[in-house]
This record gives structure tokens, sequence and C-alpha cells, in this order.
């Protein structure tokens, strides 16, 4: 069983795609707009989207673009309704793993699910950006902005809030920041850790004295919540 999103505008295809997904074991969710579609996205993090091309607010493309430049990890279908937006879904390179031109056979439609959730979608592409509240990450160029202005993070700090992200929900120990980030070359104290995670929670919390996204574990370590 898998968690699905469907992005489509048309009620009759949504519910019908929904249903028969359901009818197959998936837990499935089903959104209208674009907009919508990407918050879905990034707060249940499923295992595939099935994208329509043409919805209101923000088009599929769109979509399919922001969540593989964010480094969603789950496989994505474009739904197509012209043959024009299957030549444009190859040729532009958007991160889709499958397209289905509309109108399609619900077996095959199926089939072609199946296929991409058994690929297991691209989880080994390592992330390029994350983005929560008003902060982003540029992890291609060590870059972190907060509401469009840089942030001068050292890079350790940076290497920080990288491991927070790509661990983000779990439990991190002290001893594992100072193994993952410090190595075992020199020995730093856990007092270390604390400090420099002072130091980030001073750039990227909206209120230092109580962090919403670096969250204190007592007598563990750091859990990250973006
Ligand atoms: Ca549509």
């Amino acid at each position: 069983m898998a968690k699905i999103l469907i992005v489509e505008d048309e009620p009759a295809i949504r519910m019908g795609i929904k249903d028969n997904l359901e009818y197959e074991g998936h837990e499935v969710l089903a959104v209208e707009t674009g907009e919508t579609g990407l918050q879905a996205a990034r707060d249940e993090r499923p295992e595939l989207v099935i994208l329509d091309v043409m919805l209101p607010e923000m088009n599929g493309f769109e979509v399919c673009k922001t969540l593989r430049g964010e480094g969603f990890p789950g496989g994505i279908i474009m739904l197509t309704a012209r043959k024009e937006d299957v030549d444009k879904v190859r040729g532009l390179n958007l991160g889709a793993d499958d397209y289905v031109t509309k109108p399609f056979s619900v077996v095959e439609f199926v089939a072609r699910v199946n296929a991409v959730l058994r690929r297991g979608g691209r989880a080994s592409e390592p992330m390029a950006r994350f983005r929560f509240g008003d902060i982003e990450l540029d992890f291609l160029n060590y870059q972190a902005t907060k509401g469009g202005e840089p942030l001068s993070l050292t890079p350790r700090e940076f290497k920080i809030l990288k491991l927070f992200v790509e661990n983000r929900g779990r439990v991190i120990s002290r001893n594992e920041l100072l193994d993952k980030i410090w190595g075992y070359t020199i020995f730093p104290t856990t007092r270390t850790v604390d400090n420099h995670i002072v130091r980030i929670r001073k750039q990227i919390e909206p209120c230092p004295s109580k962090p919403e996204y670096i969250i204190s574990v007592r007598g563990v370590g750091y859990k990250f919540d973006g």
C-alpha cells in the first residue's frame, strides 16, 4: 500500500482515479488546484503524485518542477489532455516519471501507477533545495536565505542544518552530530554542539528562545521539525 496524492480539477477524473486506487488498497489524497497540490506533497510526502497539467492557480508543469527542485523523492505521473503536452513533458525534463494521456483506460492507468511505485521514485537523488517557513536552503551552492536575505551560516552550521533536514522528524543525538559533523579527528565536547545549535537558532528561528524548527529533546539531542 502506498500513499498517493491526486491533483486534478476535473471532479469525474479525480473521483474515478481515487476510487480505483483505493480499491487497489492505496491511501489516496485528492486536491483540486496546483497550489494545494504542492502544499499537500510537501506536508504529506506521498510516494506518488498524479498530477494533471491544466490546473487552476499553478499548472502541473510548475508544480512538478518546483517539487523536483526541492528534492521531492516520490514518483510523479503527469496527466495530459493534448499531444503538445506530452511533447512538453518529454522535452522540458521536469522530472516526471511517466505521463498518461486522457482519455485513458483504468487498467492501463493502474498498471502505470504500479510500475512507477515499483521503481520506488527518486529517493536516491540528492536534495537540491529545501524550504521551511521563510528559510530557503540551497544545498548545491551552500547558500541559505531568510525572507530572500542571505544568512551568514558557516559551512559547518550549514552542514548541521543539512543533516537535520535529511533526518527531519527524527531525534539526532549530540553524539551522532559530533560523529557526522566533526568526525573522529578532533574531540569537541557536546557543549560545542549546543553552542552551534544556539548560533543556528539565532539565524533561522522566528523566536530563538522558543524554537519551532530545531527542537531540544531532553537528555538526547535535537529534532528538526521543518
Ligand atoms: Ca485539468
